[in-house]
């Protein structure tokens, strides 16, 4: 792969930056420095260093995208855009979006090619926070609340053919939006099918605009515009495992 391309899957800055660096001698490659950016290394074989400090080579790869509303959450679908077109990497092979939003709902989508930490995040036993930012028909009542608070019974049942409720979730009530519509963050520990919308629709409610804002200690990045990506941190991949 390309040196600035390795540089910037360290998050070391975007490419006019690290053309910068490397003109300025901040980069070795197996100990001689570098500064054209487009020499082709070796990540598996080659001691890439910025600064005197030895990279190294990310096995996986996380991306946060702020999901769109329009796309699908999707590796391959013949009729529309998936999230996986939006990402301009050079190698998409094994990456796959961690769990599933609508194709009308926006915000924090996690792709990754890490199988264990999709299966992490998404087991039902772990019971990952998910918080939604969700707009709605009409305000709701402290019966409605409570019973969203409480566990709702959204027409999902157990095995014995009882009726399964939602797991306890937080409604914080927010300011209207811009067209006079109620607004709350909805937080749930689980990621049943529509969830979000069907746990509104069971208090007799509506959702009108649905947008992911986090996911366990993952936050969308009010930097991001939707459609738009960037690598996840060490620290934030620190934080997911
Ligand atoms: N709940 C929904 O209803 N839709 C989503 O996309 C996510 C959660």
């Amino acid at each position: 792969m390309r040196l600035d391309k390795y540089l910037g899957d360290h998050n070391l800055g975007t490419r006019k930056q690290i053309k910068e660096y490397l003109k300025n001698g901040r980069c070795t490659v197996n100990g001689i420095v570098a500064v054209k950016p487009d020499v082709h290394i070796n990540e598996l074989s080659d001691e890439i260093a910025f600064d005197g400090k030895v990279l190294s080579y990310a096995r996986f790869h996380y991306f946060m995208l702020y999901k769109p509303a329009g796309v699908v959450s999707a590796t391959n679908d013949k009729r529309n855009v998936t999230v996986l077109d939006l990402l301009k990497e050079e190698n998409l092979k094994n990456l796959s979006p961690c769990g599933r939003l609508d194709i009308d709902t926006e915000g924090l989508l996690l792709i990754t090619d890490d199988g264990v930490m999709i299966h992490n995040l998404l087991s039902p036993k772990k019971h990952v926070d998910k918080v939604y930012e969700v707009h709605i028909a009409h305000e709701l009542s402290e019966e409605d609340i409570k019973r969203l608070t409480d566990g709702v019974d959204i027409g999902d049942k157990n095995d014995d053919g009882s009726v399964k409720p939602t797991l306890p979730a937080v409604v914080t009530q927010k300011e209207r939006d811009n067209d006079g519509n109620p607004v709350i963050e909805l937080t749930i520990h689980e990621g049943r099918f529509h969830q979000v919308k069907r746990m509104l629709e069971a208090v007799g409610n509506e959702v009108l605009f649905l947008k992911r804002l986090s996911m366990g200690p993952l936050f969308l990045d009010e930097k991001l515009a939707p459609g738009e990506y960037r690598a996840l941190t060490d620290e934030e991949i620190k934080k997911l495992s």
